[in-house]
């Protein structure tokens, strides 16, 4: 019998639900003090993870959640490599900077070479984006003799989590545009007005994700211009990044508009790489000043690196290299919700990221609201199908407006939007004759189960009741929910 077939006190272990382990408890606090055969330990924790979604049904998330065989296999060949072992993989070094160029180029930078840097998603991205505005300012500030202590960062107050995390741990002032019930996207004129010496630069969203609207990138840009006001924008171009080049061409966004300073985009998102890789470009290296830049002797070769961590795995850079050189339907399931009564609130036909934005007719529309007949139940009795779908409450000043949304993916075919379509109306039926008491007593369930799984997926582990109800975001003080993404 071969050795993985003996479990830890010798017995023989021919089979996985046989051996003693399956009558045992997974370890879960402390390190075993004897070793489990390798295909009972493998069995186990596939075990436990189908517990987990099936990703292929999660339309909340923007995330790929299909590669191709080949890709796959590039990846899990390339698994062992540290990326920052730039001596050791130059190859992976050069494929890296060949991504950087044609993403640069993709979004019309200026040079032949472009400045910037894969990351471990668009967040990170940002971080660095937010330092290079921060620095850039701040020398400027330094030359004039002017004070440095105060800067601030104008954005809507749709933005993404990370936004709020970047201006708070880099001590820059966060200013929001507010949304209101008919505006879901920054308010050019707002933003500008906002503008003063602190100010580092001006996010503008390509993609908000509430409701996949590009917000007015050209519309400030022309303001700045206007105004002769001397600062930069950046375009958090996380899910547009890679969408409106392709299917929006005459929108103009980019590096085409000349306040543009940096532009992020997730390569795991309509990159169609898996978790996790990002990406940063800089319009020119002047808006990367050179004190953040670190140049890491590696064994004799000189590499410079502007990142927050030092090592990760090589094989989400050669998997989007894969995609960039190989490369390749929202609004018919649009349609079809319309037909069942939404109210659909993203744009479509290629004016916005490729997703469906809608809620159920409210008092907008002269209709009563019934809150245990609204989103949330909605995504619930989904849930029940197999269905991700969530239900958020929008960014602070719409009143609470409550919507869903479904993020089409490239593995979202019609024959699964067909699927879905027929589980939206099943599931409207259910919740009309279920009446309040049933759904309200389905609500508190959920909220039960939920609060016991997030004893266990809480990322910040034993996080949870120490950090419980903060109140310095906007998610803390107005009660906007973040979107996945
Ligand atoms: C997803 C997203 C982010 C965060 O990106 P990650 O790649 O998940 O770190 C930031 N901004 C927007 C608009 C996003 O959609």
């Amino acid at each position: 019998m071969p050795p993985t077939q003996i479990s830890r006190d010798g017995e023989p272990a021919s089979s996985v639900y046989g051996s003693r382990f399956a009558s045992h408890e997974l370890p879960c606090n402390d390190i075993p003090d004897g070793p489990m055969p390798a295909n009972i330990a493998y069995h186990m924790i596939k075990d436990e993870l189908s517990l987990d979604n099936n990703p292929k049904l999660n339309l909340a998330s923007f995330v790929s959640t299909y590669m191709e065989k080949e890709a796959e296999m590039l990846m899990s060949d390339a698994m062992s490599k540290n990326f920052i072992d730039y001596e050791e993989y130059p190859q992976t070094a050069e494929i890296q900077n060949r991504c950087v160029n044609m993403i640069g180029k993709l979004f019309n930078a200026p040079g032949e070479t472009s400045v910037g840097t894969s990351t471990v998603g668009s967040s990170e991205a940002i971080m660095l984006a937010v330092l290079a505005m921060k620095r850039y300012w701040k020398i400027k500030r330094e030359k004039e003799g002017k004070s440095t202590d105060k800067p601030n960062i104008i954005m809507s107050s749709a933005v993404q989590v990370c936004w709020e995390k970047a201006a708070r741990y880099f001590e820059v002032e966060e200013r929001f545009v507010n949304c209101t019930r008919t505006r879901f996207v920054i308010d050019p004129e707002e933003a500008v007005a906002q503008v003063d010496e602190n100010t580092i630069g001006i996010v503008a969203i390509l993609g908000t994700t509430y409701t996949g609207a590009y917000e007015d990138v050209k519309g400030i840009n022309d303001l700045l211009i206007k105004k002769n006001i001397d600062i930069g924008i950046h375009v958090d171009a996380a899910s547009g990044g890679f969408v409106a080049p392709f299917v929006a061409p005459e929108i103009e966004w980019d590096f085409k508009l000349e306040k543009v300073v940096s532009i992020n985009v997730s390569g795991h998102k309509y990159g169609l790489v898996y978790p996790g890789v990002g990406w940063v470009v800089w319009r020119a290296p002047q808006f990367l000043p050179k004190d953040l830049v670190f140049n890491i002797n590696y064994l004799g070769a000189d590499q410079s690196s502007f990142t927050l961590n030092f090592s990760k795995g090589a094989s989400q850079i050669i998997a989007q290299y894969y995609q960039l050189i190989r490369l390749a339907t929202a609004d018919y399931l649009a349609e079809e919700l319309k037909k069942l009564g939404f109210i659909i609130m993203s744009e479509g036909h290629g004016r916005s990221l490729p997703l469906v934005a809608f809620r159920f007719p409210g008092r907008d529309e002269k209709e009563i609201e019934d809150e245990h007949f609204d989103e949330f139940a909605l995504a619930l009795y989904l849930r029940t199908r197999g269905w991700v779908v969530p239900a958020y409450t929008m960014a602070p000043n719409t009143d609470k407006m409550k919507m869903m949304r479904i993020v089409i993916r490239e593995d979202f075919s019609r024959s699964r939007c067909g699927l879905l379509i027929k589980d939206m109306k099943l599931c409207c039926q259910q919740l009309e004759q279920d009446g309040q008491q049933f759904v309200k007593r389905m609500e508190s369930n959920y909220e039960q189960h939920k609060a016991a799984r997030q004893d266990r997926g809480n990322s910040l582990h034993n996080g949870d009741s120490e950090y419980k109800n903060e109140h310095h975001s906007l998610s803390g003080k107005t009660g906007k929910s973040h979107p996945v993404c």
